[in-house]
């Protein structure tokens, strides 16, 4: 079974864009799995070395939006892409608007070793 790590992978790390343009979203929530059941509403990218992503769990520790504890704000800002649902787009044409920033990330992390495995928020 696919672990809260692997997810978190899955869903938000691709680290080496290849296909990145207007479609980037449409795509990759389609190849992530994200639009299997469902489309799911939003969804954050971050085009960093997964490795760097990782760290983001050694550094600011902040409270999750949730109200949890195990938020991290990364130091140094990243490259993002937020993927947002159309309004108008209708299961199973799930149909996404692609919007590139440079932002600081907050993940949750969880285990050990202690690692992301939820997107909480860019700022
Ligand atoms: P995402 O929230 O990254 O889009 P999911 O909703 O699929 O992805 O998964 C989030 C996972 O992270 C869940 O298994 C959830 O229990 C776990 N988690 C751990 N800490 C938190 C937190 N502080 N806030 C939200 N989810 C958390």
């Amino acid at each position: 079974k696919e672990s809260r790590a692997m997810k978190f992978q899955r869903q938000h790390v691709d680290s080496n864009p290849t296909n990145f343009g207007p479609n980037y979203c449409n795509e990759m929530m389609r190849r992530r799995q994200m639009t299997d059941g469902r489309c799911k509403p939003v969804n954050t990218f971050v085009h960093e070395p997964l490795a760097d992503v990782q760290d983001v769990c050694l550094q600011g520790n902040v409270t999750c939006k949730n109200g949890q504890p195990n938020c991290h704000q990364s130091v140094s800002k990243m490259n993002i892409t937020d993927c947002h649902l159309r309004r108008s787009s209708r299961y199973p044409r799930c149909i996404y608007e692609t919007t590139q920033k440079d932002k600081y990330i907050i993940v949750a992390c969880e285990g050990d070793p202690y690692v992301p495995v939820h997107f909480d928020d860019s700022i």
